[in-house]
């Protein structure tokens, strides 16, 4: 008998919390790992095997794309599709795989935004990259402001009717154009499974704009993304900008970031979680995952030691109420939306 590849750790959800998605019937990983800047073309299928396999060993069943992750766009989803056919075939049934569409994809009038038109053909094109036959979830990547929002609506029911994706999800909606969508996804009968949007201790619009108690009062997740704004809230950038880093790429995180006032906001920030037992970067995790409204937060990491790290922030979830105004005060000055 030939030996299979990958055989995951049978203590795969010994320690990983799951939570439910608003009021659906999924849970969801508290951590999921998200494919968007680390699984593309540019890095050996080897790493990317690596830490896929050891996101699923510990619990991290959802796996977050889009159909321009990568870079190259497409080849983060291309990546993924190789490891369902090297080794996760078997387990699909155990994973949550999300894709998006809403950015620009492809040349021309009909490979950005939100028709109806784009987001039916990203997402064939996606499941073809992905070697998948449905996803579990479908997002409209951002709010189109010039498309009809019905139509981008019902072009998300009419995936799910087709079988394509079994639930959908909104992501960078202002808070007036989701309460709308909604009500018409609900009126569908294909509710909302998850609201996705950046959220950490520098950025807290989806909570000063009301998107999380939207997403409570609407009966969807909340999902996190960039939840360590994209390695600033961990260790990496306290001396300096290391040579391997995403800052060092200057694409979407800029050295300018690093203003005197920003450094002695992430000093400030790593002092108290060194005193809470915690990195940094456990720290701004454990900080999401304390407000139960929180679904789950998507993390990007660039090696398994940095997921491993990632991992520990669920071990002491709890701050006191001093923590949690320390936190506050020391990242009022540095609030970046
Ligand atoms: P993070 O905020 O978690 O940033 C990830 C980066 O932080 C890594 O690449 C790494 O940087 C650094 N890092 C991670 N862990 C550690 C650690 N323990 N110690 C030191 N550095 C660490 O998330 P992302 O910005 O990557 O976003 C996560 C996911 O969210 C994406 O993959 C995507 O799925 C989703 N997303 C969705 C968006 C949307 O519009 N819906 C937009 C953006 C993201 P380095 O590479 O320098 O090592």
């Amino acid at each position: 008998m030939i030996e299979p590849v990958y055989s995951p750790s049978p203590s795969r959800y010994d320690a990983m919390e799951y939570r439910r998605s608003g009021r659906s019937g999924v849970k969801i990983p508290v951590l999921a790992l998200g494919l968007w800047h680390n699984f593309g073309s540019h890095k050996p299928l080897r790493d990317i095997q690596a830490m896929a396999h050891y996101a699923f060993d510990k619990g991290i069943c959802h796996f977050d794309l889009a159909n321009n992750y990568g870079p190259e766009y497409g080849t983060a989803e291309e990546n993924f599709g190789l490891l369902m056919e090297r080794s996760f075939r078997p387990y699909r049934d155990e994973m949550l795989i999300s894709t998006k569409a809403g950015w620009d994809m492809w040349p021309g009038p009909y490979g950005n935004w939100g028709s109806r038109k784009y987001l039916m053909a990203s997402l064939d094109q996606s499941l073809r990259r992905m070697k998948l036959d449905y996803v579990d979830v479908f997002y409209s990547h951002r709010w189109d402001p010039e498309t009809p929002l019905e139509e981008t609506m019902q072009a998300l029911v009419d995936i799910v009717r087709q079988g394509k994706a079994l639930y959908v999800g909104l992501s960078r909606y202002p808070a007036e154009q989701a309460r709308v969508a909604y009500r018409y996804l609900a009126a569908h009968d294909v509710p909302c499974l998850l609201y996705q949007d950046r959220y950490n201790i520098i950025d807290r619009v989806p909570q000063c704009s009301g998107l999380i108690d939207l997403c409570e009062e609407s009966g969807t997740g909340f999902i996190s993304f960039s939840p360590l704004q994209q390695g600033l809230l961990t260790g990496r950038y306290l001396n300096g900008v290391p040579a391997d880093s995403r800052m060092a790429k200057g694409v979407f995180l800029k050295e300018e970031m690093l203003t005197p006032t920003m450094m002695e906001a992430l000093h400030g920030l790593n002092a108290l979680a060194q005193k809470r037992g915690q990195s940094f970067a456990q720290m701004a995790l454990s900080w999401l995952l304390q407000d139960s409204r929180v679904c789950s937060v998507i993390i990007g990491a660039s090696s398994v030691a940095q997921m491993e790290d990632n991992l520990k922030s669920l071990d002491n979830l709890a701050f006191s109420q001093e923590e949690l105004r320390l936190i506050d005060s020391l990242s009022a000055p540095v609030q970046l939306r």
